[in-house]
């Protein structure tokens, strides 16, 4: 007798091909059967009306620290994901230094020094979703170099090669980079490319948070594909966007660099997150003498523990409201105590250029969604994956349903090496969402971020119920995965 038979569902298996009428079978955690299935279960689930498709992979967050933070992990379950993807942007919660803040973003204390102790830790806390690793480029300079804006020593470099290998060893899918970011940004190209050949002999990717995302993107491309070159590597561009007003439409551009590099055999898929507006620390974006005044305007402010009663406002009006200009009102922010753990939302990209990217099959989706819960993070945290099948597939037609759980599941597991996840097939891992494809739709906004999705009916992690109707049942099956094994 099987544990689960989900029946009379429409399922939509992932791979991109159409849908079709049928049951599914769960035993020990994996998919024993698909299709006409007799026989009985200790549960079994009505799916009429229903579409079943493998669980959601979220292969753009900041999730390290929240596995341990918030085990429930209830943003994402609550979208229909059972897996993430963590260390992304060059920040990861590996290598770290034990009794100290983790150089990611979310800075909890570590009580590990490797992917291996990582993992026990996460495992300890069972989490409600998988997660698979990516060693970070500014993490591990910070370690090994501080904040220094210059070319790294032999030893340094030998130092930051070490990191990258072991985490390799350890089961990480590969090396990210955020190069628009401190210390990233003080690295050259060369350097980079030097540690994403560490990767090479475990068929490791890229990922990256490229230099620039606005006036240079087109160069910013270049320099990627260029790693993945000549590092002989694939290569993952993060959240592909272009920022500020002149540069809309410059997506266009990039995807056509994109193709023309897959037309002469490179590797490359790119990730996406549907909203106008990005997220992130907000003293990466400003320089404290010269705050660039532009870019001020567009500030809404996340989490501000400074001035609580700021958040959820635009940088203009807290400006006005103090009489001063904008750009003081960054200082005022990013000088006060605590004021560098700010976060902010920036509302900088065109909505046709998120069309593009959802359009094109190499892209999937990622939320790169800031799991800092105690202010109001931008929506895109509990919203992404619904926001996609909901405005995006059903409202305006923009992707096929098909075409957008493929780029959620099974594209996002070959890349990202989930080995044995992200279709519905016989002796795969029984990580599957039930969701009403009528129904699905984000329901968190700027104003009311933290409210979870409709239309998601059952969520299963590993085999295990995770989420059904709202309700999280704490249950934790998600491990901490290695590349391409089982
Ligand atoms: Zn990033």
């Amino acid at each position: 007798m099987a544990d689960i038979i989900i029946r009379n569902a429409t399922i939509i298996d992932g791979t991109g091909a159409e849908r079709f009428a049928g049951d599914v079978a769960v035993d020990d955690g994996h998919i024993t059967e698909v299709g006409d299935v007799s026989g009985s279960a200790t549960e079994e689930v009505d799916a009429t009306g229903l579409v079943l498709a493998p669980g959601f992979v979220d292969v753009h967050t900041h999730d390290d620290g929240a596995l341990l933070l918030h085990p429930d992990m209830e943003f994402k379950v609550s979208q229909g994901c059972t897996s993430v993807v963590v260390g992304n942007c060059g920040f990861s919660a590996i290598p770290a230094v034990p009794g100290e803040p983790t150089l990611d973003l979310s800075g909890v204390r570590a009580e590990w020094r490797d992917l291996d102790g990582y993992r026990q830790n996460v495992e300890k806390s069972k989490p409600a979703v998988n997660a698979m690793m990516l060693v970070g480029h500014n993490t591990i300079r910070s370690l090994e170099m501080g904040g220094d804006r210059r070319t790294p020593s032999d030893a340094e470099l030998e130092q930051m090669r070490h990191h990258v290998q072991l985490a390799m060893e350890q089961g990480a899918c590969g090396f990210s980079s955020g190069l628009i970011s401190r210390p990233g940004r003080g690295s050259d190209t060369e350097e980079v490319l030097e540690l994403a050949k560490v990767v090479a002999p475990y068929d490791g990717i890229y990922a990256t948070h490229m230099r620039n995302e606005n006036d240079h993107l087109l160069e910013a491309v270049d320099e990627a594909l260029e790693i993945g070159e000549r590092a002989g590597i694939a290569v993952q561009i993060s959240h592909h966007k272009a920022a500020g007003k002149r540069n809309w439409g410059k997506v266009k551009d990039s995807l056509a660099k994109v193709d023309a590099a897959v037309a002469d055999g490179a590797r490359v898929t790119l990730d996406v997150y549907p909203y106008t507006a990005g997220s992130g620390p907000m003293i990466q974006y400003f320089d404290l003498d010269n705050p660039n005044p532009e870019l001020a305007q567009a500030i809404q402010l996340a989490s501000c523990p400074a001035y609580r009663q700021y958040e959820g406002r635009m940088l203009v009006d807290v400006a006005a409201e103090l009489e001063i200009s904008v750009t003081e009102a960054v200082r005022h922010i990013l000088t006060a105590p605590e004021g560098k753990s700010t976060i902010c939302i920036q509302h900088i990209m065109d909505e046709g250029d998120i069309v593009s990217n959802l359009r094109h099959d190499r892209v999937m989706i990622g939320s790169d969604g800031i799991p800092d819960l105690t202010g109001r993070p931008h929506p895109r945290l509990f919203g992404t994956f619904p926001r996609v099948l909901g405005r995006y597939v059903r409202e305006q037609g923009v992707l096929g349903l098909e075409s957008a759980v493929r780029r959620m599941t099974s594209l996002s597991c070959d890349v990202h090496g989930l080995h044995d996840r992200g279709r519905i097939a016989e002796g795969n891992w029984a990580d599957l969402v039930l969701f009403d494809p009528n129904l699905v739709a984000d329901i968190a906004t700027y104003e009311h971020p933290k409210r979870e999705s409709a239309g998601i009916r059952n969520v299963w992690v590993n085999g295990q119920l995770a989420f059904q109707e709202s309700l999280h049942t704490q249950i934790g099956a998600g491990k901490v995965l290695s590349y391409r094994k089982h």
